[in-house]
């Protein structure tokens, strides 16, 4: 009964839907349009429309079809969230292992009598007390021993309209203490003045690693793989 209607063309007599329904047979009540994605014919109510408080209908697409296009697109998406998600756990991964790195080279560092440590001392500028002037000291630091030029950003002085307050990064001369923490060595002349504190370390995990390498094996020391 339905079958002769699956050939009518387009535009031509009225056709019958030609979507089936749960029975298997097709819907066959008079359709309102053509789908351009499979070819059939649909009623009103095989008719693909948005959902929501102001429905739009659209004129040459099945339901069934845009239900498949939807389908297509949650798995297409959550293939893509599995994707970004084992990308992050992949980049987790590394980054925990080269913090494990950095910290089996800095206890290696500090452990051997080969490294060579070094003194280091804050400029301290006493400005004028109560009409006195007072004259600047150097204050000793806890020492370090020198790993080389690594990458430190500053603070910005009176510029607060911008989102990032340091400025670029600079090579600085650095070190490693004895608590493993990376300090700068000298500045100016051979001492660190107060805003050199509030620098902040601007390479990155692997580049430190790279660094405290190199300074082991440069004092002859068994770098374990
Ligand atoms: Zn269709
Ligand atoms: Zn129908």
């Amino acid at each position: 009964m339905t079958d002769e209607h699956v050939s009518v063309p387009f535009m031509s007599a009225p056709a019958l839907c030609e979507k089936l329904i749960p029975s298997g047979r097709a819907c066959a009540v008079t359709a309102i349009g053509r789908c351009h994605s499979c070819g059939d014919a649909f009623c009103q109510t095989h008719q693909a429309r948005t959902g929501g408080h102001v429905s739009t209908v659209f004129v040459d697409w099945c339901k069934g079809c845009q239900v498949a296009a939807a389908t297509a697109r949650a798995a297409e998406e959550s293939a893509g969230k599995a994707q970004e998600a084992a990308r992050a756990a992949a980049e987790r991964e590394k980054a925990e292992v080269i913090s494990s790195r950095v910290a089996v080279l800095k206890k290696i560092l500090v452990e051997s009598d080969r490294s060579v440590w070094q003194e280091r001392r804050r400029h301290v500028r006493y400005r004028s007390f109560m009409g006195v002037s007072l004259p600047d000291v150097t204050e000793p630091l806890e020492r370090a021993i020198p790993v080389g030029q690594l990458g430190w950003r500053f603070p910005l002085i009176g510029d607060y309209n911008t989102l990032d307050p340091y400025g670029p990064t600079v090579s600085m001369k650095s070190g490693l203490t004895a608590a493993g923490k990376i300090v700068l060595m000298e500045r100016g002349r051979a001492s660190l003045t107060d805003s050199d504190f509030r620098g902040v370390m601007a390479s990155s995990p692997a580049e430190i690693a790279e660094r405290l390498e190199a300074t082991a094996r440069a004092f002859g020391i068994h770098v374990p793989h």
